[in-house]
């Protein structure tokens, strides 16, 4: 499993980047990019996002 992201909601701020532990969030371009292997199901980037595109 990993952190769902919903690219429709996703603007692209940047937010959840570095709340990440496992560094699997990334920007790319306007969107946020999740590296699947490196996410530890955390949930940190959930509540950080303002948009609330996150969800486990
Ligand atoms: S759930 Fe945790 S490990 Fe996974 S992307 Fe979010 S902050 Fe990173
Ligand atoms: S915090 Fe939310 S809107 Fe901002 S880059 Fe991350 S997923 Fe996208």
């Amino acid at each position: 499993m990993a952190v769902i992201v919903d690219l429709e909601k996703c603007t692209g701020c940047g937010n959840c980047v570095d709340t990440c532990p496992s560094e699997a969030l990334s920007l790319d371009g306007e969107k946020v990019k999740i590296d699947e292997e490196a996410c530890i199901d955390c949930g940190a980037c959930v509540d950080e996002c303002p948009v609330e595109a996150l969800s486990l």
